[in-house]
Order: C-alpha cells, then sequence, then structure tokens
C-alpha cells in the first residue's frame, strides 16, 4: 500500500474581495509521485500549491501533510513542519542579491537550528548534487537563469524535505535551461522525493507520469483517475 503524503478533502479558498480560487477540490498525492499541475493562468494553481505547502490556510474543507491535518496545529507548529519537510521552488527564484550561492543555499536551513559550518557543508554537497559544485562564490548577478533555478533547487532540497513544490520552475527559463531544471527534478524524485510541479508547458507536463489540470477552481482532470481503457 502507497502512503498519502497529501490528501485535499473538499477545500476551498475564497480571498479577500470574494475571489473563488478553489471550489471543493478534492486530491490525493503519494509518497515518491511526480505530479504536474496545469491550467491557464487564474485556475487556482498556485492557490492549491500554496495550501500543500502549508503557506495558507484553506476557507473550508481540509488538508492533510504527512498525516497532520494542518488545521489542528499552530503556526508554530505548521512553520516546523515546513521547515522539517517541504522545499519550494519558484519562477523567479527569490534569491537573496549580492549573497554568495553557498550562503544562500545554507540559508534554506536557518529554521532548522544546524550550526552555520555544518549549514555551509551541507550547502556546498547541495551544490554539487545540482551540478554546481563550481559555483559556490558567484553571486545571483554573476549566474545564469537555469543556474539560478538550480541554486534555488539545492536550497529547497537541502533540508532533505520529503515533498519539493516548484511553481512554474521553468517560467522564466530558456528551453535548454527549463529541460535541465525538469530533469534535476526527475533524479531528486527517482531518490524518493515527492514532487508537484506547476507548469504552463504542456510538453513539459506531458512528460511526466501523472498531469492534474485545473479549471475555475476546480479540478478537471486527473490522469491518476483515468482508467486504463
Ligand atoms: P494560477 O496560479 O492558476 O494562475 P492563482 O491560484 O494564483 O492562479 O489564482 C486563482 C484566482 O485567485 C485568480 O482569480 C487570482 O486573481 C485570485 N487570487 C490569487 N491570489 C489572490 C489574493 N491574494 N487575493 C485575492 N485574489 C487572489
Ligand atoms: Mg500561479
Amino acid at each position: 500500500m502507497t502512503t498519502p503524503i497529501i490528501t485535499l478533502h473538499e477545500v476551498s479558498r475564497r480571498y479577500s474581495g470574494g475571489v473563488i480560487a478553489l471550489r471543493g477540490v478534492s486530491l490525493t498525492i503519494d509518497r515518491s509521485e511526480l505530479v504536474a499541475l496545469v491550467g491557464p493562468s487564474g485556475s487556482g494553481k498556485s492557490t492549491i500549491l500554496n495550501l500543500i505547502g502549508t503557506l495558507d490556510r484553506p476557507s473550508s474543507g481540509q488538508v492533510i501533510i504527512d498525516e497532520f491535518d494542518i488545521a489542528l496545529l499552530t503556526d508554530r507548529q505548521l512553520s516546523a513542519l515546513r521547515a522539517s519537510r517541504i522545499g519550494f521552488v519558484f519562477q523567479q527564484f527569490h534569491l537573496a542579491a549580492g549573497v554568495p550561492a553557498l550562503d544562500n543555499v545554507a540559508d534554506g536551513l536557518l529554521y532548522c537550528g544546524v550550526p552555520l559550518k555544518e549549514r555551509r557543508h551541507r550547502a556546498a554537497a547541495a551544490l554539487d548534487r545540482v551540478g554546481l559544485g563550481h559555483r559556490l562564490s558567484h553571486r545571483p548577478h554573476e549566474l545564469s537563469g537555469g543556474e539560478k533555478q538550480r541554486v534555488a533547487i539545492a536550497r529547497a532540497i537541502i533540508g532533505k524535505p520529503l515533498l519539493l513544490l516548484a511553481d512554474e520552475p521553468t517560467g522564466a527559463l530558456d528551453s535548454n535551461s527549463g529541460a535541465a531544471v525538469v530533469e534535476l527534478l526527475r533524479e531528486l524524485n527517482s531518490d524518493g522525493t515527492t514532487v508537484v510541479v506547476i507548469t504552463h508547458d504542456r510538453e513539459l507536463a506531458a512528460a511526466l507520469p501523472r498531469q492534474i489540470s485545473m479549471r475555475d477552481g476546480a479540478i478537471v482532470a486527473d490522469t491518476a483517475r483515468t482508467p486504463a481503457c
């Protein structure tokens, strides 16, 4: 039996101002899955990823991450859950300007109580893992877009998360760098990390084992639920 790492049950999210971004979404993702979340702009993809990442709480419905019902956790407990289990990657990299790659990555462990020397040691290993062992002292403006995204991935994986969430990680990249980033996500997945990746790129999504399609705040297709014939 596979164990779900993510369960959403009838989840809705209404933003202040009245926008209903999610309408009763139910979804299960098992450990070690590699899932593409696709859909037009405004369909609710980032909203769902923020809920899965415990950065946000639903207006109604239940979100369970690694067997924790997030409604039952305090903000402090949620931060701890996030720091120990979840890594994030964003379209715009979100690296600290002027800070060497090594320290950008080491900062991924800031909230885990790891001493600086150990953080840097692990950061060097994570950068090596993403093929940037030769760029430790480069600052973001000295790196290409693809390299910046690989630094961001190194930062996301330094805490060895069970779950890696990527919101349009290839959106700001040329097709070659984008393909390298996807290849890296695949490798991390084959090492056992559950990966959920939002993409606009239909071709990229089609190459991944499971695609969940969203429209107007609802799931309209999920290949995991498609009968074999
Ligand atoms: P996607 O990532 O698929 O483009 P989002 O999840 O970002 O979609 O947004 C879904 C809907 O919710 C959109 O209509 C968007 O304008 C709205 N929305 C997103 N964030 C907020 C917010 N913080 N406040 C109000 N409305 C929001
Ligand atoms: Mg979005």
